[in-house]
């Protein structure tokens, strides 16, 4: 059992960034791992903190995502589609599809996001990709670069 320390916090899982700085788009995001897989469970559970303002990358690739809202609110673009997310909201992610987690300007988005351990690196979009993702005029609001 980890219990947690704070809200948004546990305890005995290190506060890690959430990509090496500079090796990809974002803003303000921490993660913290919170189980690694095993005991025939080959899934890992982490939990993202994105800061008022910030944003995850924009990226795809063939493993799944299934995220569920634990702390605050803001947006996610999965595919065409464009959602406000509040506290115990659900987001599937499918395989190649593009998406993107934002936090609202006025406070943090947090959840917890499921992988499996086995899994691709995610891939960004080419000049040409991003100009067909930004082409959907409700996409292309809302996402950042
Ligand atoms: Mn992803």
């Amino acid at each position: 059992m980890v219990p947690s320390a704070a809200p948004g916090r546990w305890d005995g899982t290190e506060v890690m960034p959430y990509k090496e700085e500079g090796s990809a788009p974002f803003r303000d995001v921490t993660r913290q791992k919170l189980f690694a897989g095993g005991g025939d469970l080959d899934v890992e559970l982490r939990y993202f903190e994105v800061g008022p303002g910030g944003y995850s990358t924009l990226e795809r690739h063939q493993h799944a995502h299934l995220v569920v809202v634990t702390r605050g609110s803001g947006t996610v673009v999965v595919g065409s589609e464009v959602r406000t997310l509040g506290l115990h909201d659900l987001v599937h992610v499918p395989p190649l599809t593009w998406h993107q987690f934002l936090a609202s300007p006025q406070e943090p988005l947090g959840f917890l996001c499921l992988v499996k351990v086995e899994r691709d690196r995610p891939e960004r979009p080419s000049a040409e990709q991003l100009a067909e993702i930004q082409s959907n005029p409700v996409v292309g609001a809302v996402v950042r670069v």
